[in-house]
């Protein structure tokens, strides 16, 4: 059997880590260094790519991409199949992501991504991802009796959000077990019912006294203590696993192939508008085009919570706004409230961050593609040197600056915009205001896929796929006769409290025409969570007793 690739060997962002395999990267998240993986080269597509893929399925294409990326050594050709086709089969739509045209006039799309079990685009990466880390261990522990086994405990922190999708990722998978710490009283009633209504015994929400960040210290603590790590061999599967990237890069070629089909047009002109936080949705759409999707542009959209558009304008990565740098020119003031350590909290909150985890990732690669270093190991670690000077500057001086010849590469992928608060709600009631083309329009069954997201044929954005089209509608004005794929990342349904503001004004809609049938009663469902002071030790308390039951 042939060698792993290149593109199939993985290595760490900060030099320190070098030729690991994908399983290693899949199960250990992060590289000792403190680094991200990437693989070692990005692969380029087969010549005849696209006519040999015009016609593939949302599987078959992610069979076909991820190939590139996994040798066969590591996980055989059939086994792939099956763990991708068990991972979407679990999505409502027949092709997984469909693109639905907002307005034909403008060639403004929209990628629908959150047809999986809880409805965001984290189920795109997550259901891939639960089955990936049942395979592995499994396949570790064949044969194992009891304590032999290898057992895993994914421990998260959400605030709300995300925790669900990590949750039906992971939930009923053999050898492992799943903890999520959500702020006891801040989720809201939905969420809160998303995530404790599951009744697998290998799941346990712990509702935490404290705020988000308080889970999140907490979770930072279990992670550094070495018992603790040890006595349950903790994981995570948080937007810096490799995987989740990996499983996200074939919904770019899914949608650039619905469109040459619905277009007739085998080479269209198209920007990717891609609502941003930790910059991992995006990043895949960087890695598609860099193995050779044609892609015009990138565009990253943000909220108020805007160090990568400060970024793209002035090439300083910044926690703070530098004085006089400020991408708008002026001061970034637009009410949303700010957090001590100076997130802002948005109508979007899935895309209220600080740093975006993934970034780091592109820096490498733009480092590595600007440096005229000729051997290509001794590039790798310059790269690496790079990157971890940048981090480390971050984490001393609250930023960094990069030079003028890294900004410009940035520049040749990439687009940037912001979009506040006020901006979002404008844009869902402007796309409510616009009437569907006919062919888009549901038929007014509650099942049908791309129904729960239309109201007599007017088309009902959530909070964060309004950052995208308010972000394509900018780009439109600029931008020629390109096509626009805005990303949709979440259903309106998750969002009730945003597009009820937005459109609190407009006469007879009610939010019930949004509500998908599978969240109608789901408060009324028994609901189980185990409860926790904010102290580290009690949630590892919570842990162990947990287990215990599990295993009785
Ligand atoms: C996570 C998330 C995003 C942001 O994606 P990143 O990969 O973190 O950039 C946007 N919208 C929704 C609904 C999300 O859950």
């Amino acid at each position: 059997m042939s060698l792993p690739t290149a593109s199939q060997r993985y290595l760490s962002t900060r030099g320190g880590s070098y030729d690991f395999t994908f399983e290693n990267v899949v199960l250990k998240g992060l590289a000792s260094d403190g680094g991200l993986f990437i693989p070692e080269e990005i692969p380029t597509l087969p010549r005849e790519w696209q006519s040999q893929w015009k016609d593939a399925s949302f599987q078959d294409l992610a069979f076909n991409i991820f190939s590139l990326y996994i040798s066969p050594q590591e996980i055989p050709a059939e086994d792939l199949r099956d763990i991708i086709h068990r991972s979407y089969s679990t999505f409502r739509a027949p092709n997984v992501t469909p693109l639905v045209t907002l307005d034909e006039s403008k060639n403004l799309h929209l990628l629908e991504l959150f047809h999986g079990p809880t409805f965001a685009f984290k189920d795109v990466a997550l259901q891939f991802v639960g089955n990936l880390f049942e395979y592995f261990l499994v396949r570790r522990n064949k044969g194992m009796e009891g304590e032999q086994r290898q057992h895993l405990t994914v421990v998260g922190a959400t605030s709300g959000d995300t925790g669900s999708a990590a949750i039906y990722g992971l939930r009923g998978k053999k050898d492992v077990s799943v903890f999520i710490m959500y702020p006891k009283g801040k989720v809201s009633p939905i969420q809160e019912a998303q995530m404790t209504t599951v009744a697998d015994n290998n799941v346990h929400c712990v509702s935490v006294e404290g705020t988000f960040d308080d889970c999140q210290g907490i979770l930072k603590t279990l992670f550094s203590d070495p018992e603790t790590n040890q006595q349950y061999r903790l994981a995570a599967v948080n937007s810096i696993n490799w995987a989740r990237i990996l499983a996200q890069i074939t919904y770019y070629f899914h949608s650039y192939l619905s469109l040459c089909r619905q277009t007739s047009n085998d080479k269209p002109n198209v920007r990717f508008v891609v609502p941003t936080g930790n910059f991992g949705d995006i990043l895949a759409g960087y890695f598609a085009k860099q193995m050779g999707l044609p892609v015009a542009k990138l565009v990253v959209a943000t909220n108020e919570n805007d160090i990568l558009h400060r970024f793209w304008k002035t090439g300083h990565y910044e926690k703070k706004p530098v004085h006089g740098q400020d991408a708008e020119g002026g001061i970034a003031e637009d009410g949303a409230k700010a957090h001590e350590d100076g997130v802002k909290e948005t109508l979007s909150p899935a895309m209220d961050i600080l740093v975006s985890s993934n970034f780091e990732r592109l820096l490498w690669y733009l480092a590595f593609s600007t440096s005229d270093i000729k051997e290509v190991n001794h590039k790798r670690m310059h790269a690496g040197e790079l990157v971890k000077g940048w981090l480390g500057q971050l984490k001393t001086e609250g930023g960094f600056g990069v030079s003028k010849e890294i900004l410009a590469a940035a520049k040749e992928d990439f687009e940037s915009e912001r979009v506040s608060d006020e901006q979002t709600l404008a844009t869902i009631r402007e796309i409510h205001g616009t009437t569907l083309p006919k062919t888009q329009q549901a038929n007014g069954t509650k099942s049908a896929p791309t129904s729960g997201t239309q109201h007599d044929g007017h088309y009902i954005l959530d909070p964060h796929s309004a950052i995208g089209v308010a972000a394509s509608l900018r780009s439109i004005e600029t931008g020629g006769d390109a096509h626009h794929i805005a990303l949709s990342t979440a259903h309106p349904a998750k969002f009730s409290h945003a597009v009820e503001l937005a459109l609190k004004d407009v006469p007879d809609f009610s939010f019930d025409t949004v509500l998908p049938e599978q969240f109608v009663g789901m408060t009324d469902l028994p609901q189980r969570a185990s409860s926790a002071k904010n102290d580290w030790k009690e949630v590892r308390e919570v842990i162990g007793r947990e287990l215990e039951t599990e295993n009785r």
